[in-house]
């Protein structure tokens, strides 16, 4: 049988998480280092926490040591079990109906692809009830460069399927150009969505092999899929 393997990215494309993440992080910098920042002073959009944190500590002149980044994520992922539950936060449109069908077939792989450490992924999936969905994924702790943690995800997939999905069977699902980057690293088909903070067009114009406002279109989606 023909497989064929889904990564999904997760914030900005399976949810949203009401900006639990952005306070975890920034309650990491005051209460790691005393410093009161907003992450708009750096580029963080669709990067790793880890990378987020390196750059944070560097824009903040300090330094960006193994030993900083690791009290900085240690702090994050603690802030991040408190900091999701409160305020508002949603599973994106579309999302529960696709994962629900990729799940029951057989053809189907799905795992995730996300600059998120594994433990503040569980942490923001199992609120949502999602982590279950996925079995397996790739983390900001195989890397902190975005780039180089989609072979990773790829290698998981083949092994779990224990299946060598060609390129063009494998598909990055993903709401940022770094998503659609990565996916293209390793040949694989990008499908971007704009439910995260970038437009449709801004999405379009880094030519993804698909691009969507939403993926309330169960349909639409899966003829991508099953092209
Ligand atoms: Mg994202």
């Amino acid at each position: 049988m023909e497989k064929k393997l889904l990564l999904w990215d997760i914030d900005g494309t399976l949810i949203w998480g009401g900006g639990g993440g952005e306070r975890a992080l920034l309650r990491a910098m005051k209460t790691s280092f005393g410093i009161e920042t907003r992450l708009e002073n750096v580029d963080y959009s669709g990067r790793t926490d880890k990378m987020i944190g390196k750059m944070l500590l560097e824009y903040h002149q300090l330094p960006a040591s193994e030993e900083n980044l690791h009290i900085f994520i240690e702090s994050y992922l603690e802030n991040l079990s408190q900091e999701i539950s409160r305020g508002e936060t949603r599973i994106h449109p579309g999302i529960l109906p696709i994962i629900n069908a990729v799940r029951e077939r057989k053809d189907l792989l799905q795992g995730l692809l996300t600059g998120n450490m594994v433990r503040g992924a569980r942490i923001k999936l199992t609120h949502f009830d999602l982590w279950h969905y996925f079995e397996f994924g790739a983390f900001a702790d195989d890397s902190h460069i975005r780039n180089e943690i989609a072979p990773h995800a790829l290698r998981r997939g083949k092994e779990k399927a224990e299946y060598e999905f060609p390129p063009e069977h494998v598909f990055v699902i993903g709401d940022t150009p770094h998503d659609i980057e990565c996916g293209k690293i390793i040949g694989a088909k990008t499908i971007a969505v704009a439910t995260g903070t970038y437009s449709y067009e801004q999405l379009a114009s880094h030519a993804p092999t698909a691009v969507f406002k939403d993926l309330s279109d169960t349909a639409e989606f899966f003829a991508v899929i099953d092209f």
